[in-house]
């Protein structure tokens, strides 16, 4: 057992370690320099970006022996505590299984004595919004007058959650979705410094799938290399150990929707779905696929709101789709999405939505359809002459399909008569050819 997990293996153990929150640790790190910490910190943020890293980080500049130091030694006693988590100044507590009130005033109680080794005793509580409002009204009191040798850091990832009152008093530091330019810089010197060779375009995937968090991106990778047989890592392994689809499948069925090739989408879901891949997600990543290229089309290939591999990039922008039939496909994907997800037949509903793309009018914008009707209303114009109602609206008597719809529509009107209603429409049927002047007139009634 002794294998540790890359996540806690390279844990970072000082301010300049942690990914992607610098506007964070050089704040702390110059409130650390000048003894100008707070003595109430929330972290909050999405999760897997480094909330209990940098709070750990913090006590450990705070007590080191050598400190408070914005570069914690990591050698001295009470560091290496802090790293094991056996520090016992530091208190780190699982905000939602110790949320009650009675918890609280524990803690509360606790806070008045002395730390016995270390200079300042730290309370690290995660997930702070889970604490009761009771819990929530017991801390407020401690909060508001401390005593010299205590600090609370909080972490959350629904800052919403908690009372105004405890916010108030709390210095708040927000911590960012990472870039995946970094989780993958990060990925692939791990790579390396655990001897394993892996190719760019999978370490990108990889980075792309822990969507903007440190830990998971950690945990997948951890997950392909342990599973490896070899130290050359092949991309299609981990293709399959996240169960993503290849870039040119997705490319495959964006074109048989554009190409409107019903046999080669049929082809192609046949695959992915005997490839064991989750066909929900496959459904997903269409809509995905085609917001990127929507994206593209519409802001450039070097849009930063496209989270592609450059080559992904340039293949879409290469593409020569009209951006009215990207958003018409788009629509409809999104109208059916939840066909998708609540279906029992998940095969069926995902071939019978993408096969509705196929019958979609791919010139069905709004720009096509008022062209349309400005080159329907020209024609009509043309003929206005042969009606003898130049100026009139609705002059067409003499065509043989309107006037039929006309005398379709005419019984609606006088529907509480029914048996007056029904003698002139036969009427006017019979007498069809010769009906012009009745219809004239019916149309001026109307
Ligand atoms: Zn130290």
């Amino acid at each position: 057992m002794s294998y540790q997990v890359l996540a806690l293996k390279y844990r970072p153990q000082t301010f300049d370690d942690v990914i992607g929150q610098d506007h964070v640790t050089t704040t702390l790190k110059n409130a650390v320099s000048s003894d100008r910490v707070a003595h109430a910190i929330l972290f909050t943020g999405p999760r897997g970006t480094g909330k209990t890293t940098i709070a750990r980080i913090l006590a450990k500049a705070m007590n080191c022996k050598n400190g408070p130091s914005a570069f914690p030694c990591n050698a001295c006693r009470i560091c290496k505590d802090i790293i094991e988590g056996h520090c016992t100044d530091v208190f780190e507590i699982d905000g939602a299984s110790n949320n009650s009130v009675d918890q609280v005033r524990d803690l509360r109680e606790n806070v008045t004595y002395m730390p016995s080794s270390a200079k300042y005793k730290i309370y690290i509580i995660d997930e702070v919004h889970m604490l009761s409002t009771a819990a929530f009204n017991a801390l407020l009191k401690t909060l508001e007058e401390p005593p010299g040798h205590v600090m609370f850091i909080f972490a959350t990832t629904e800052v919403h959650k908690i009372p105004s009152t405890i916010l108030s008093r709390c210095q708040r530091h927000d911590l960012i979705r990472i870039p995946v330019k970094l989780i993958a810089e990060h990925l692939k010197l791990l790579c390396t410094k655990e001897g394993f060779q892996i190719r760019e375009e999978s370490i990108d995937l990889i980075a792309r799938e822990a969507d903007g968090s440190i830990r998971d991106g950690l945990s997948l990778l951890d997950r392909i290399l342990s599973s490896s047989q070899t130290h050359e890592i092949d991309p299609q392994w981990v293709l399959n150990a996240l169960g993503v689809i290849d870039h040119q499948v997705m490319h495959d069925i964006g074109t048989a929707i554009i190409e409107k090739n019903g046999a080669g989408l049929i082809e192609i879901i046949e695959q992915v779905n005997d490839s064991g891949i989750d066909l929900k997600k496959f459904y997903a990543d269409i809509i995905l696929y085609f917001r990127n290229f929507n994206v593209i089309r519409l802001c450039g290939r070097q849009s930063p709101a496209v989270n592609l591999a450059e080559p992904e990039k340039e293949r879409l922008f290469q593409r020569a789709v009209p951006a009215a039939q990207i958003q018409a496909i788009l629509e409809i994907l999104l109208e059916e999405e939840n066909l998708v997800r609540y279906s029992s037949h998940t095969r069926i509903a995902v071939e019978m939505v993408l096969l509705k793309l196929l019958q979609m009018d791919s010139g069905a914008g709004i720009d096509h359809i008022i062209h349309q009707l400005d080159a329907l209303a020209k024609q009509v114009g043309s003929l206005e002459p042969d009606s003898g109602y130049s100026s009139a609206p609705v002059p067409q008597p003499e065509s043989g399909p309107p006037s039929s719809l006309r005398e379709k529509e005419k019984p609606l009107p006088v529907e509480k008569s029914p048996v007056i209603s029904r003698e002139p429409v036969p009427d006017q049927n019979y007498s069809q050819g010769a009906s012009s002047i009745s219809e004239k007139t019916t149309w001026q009634d109307f």
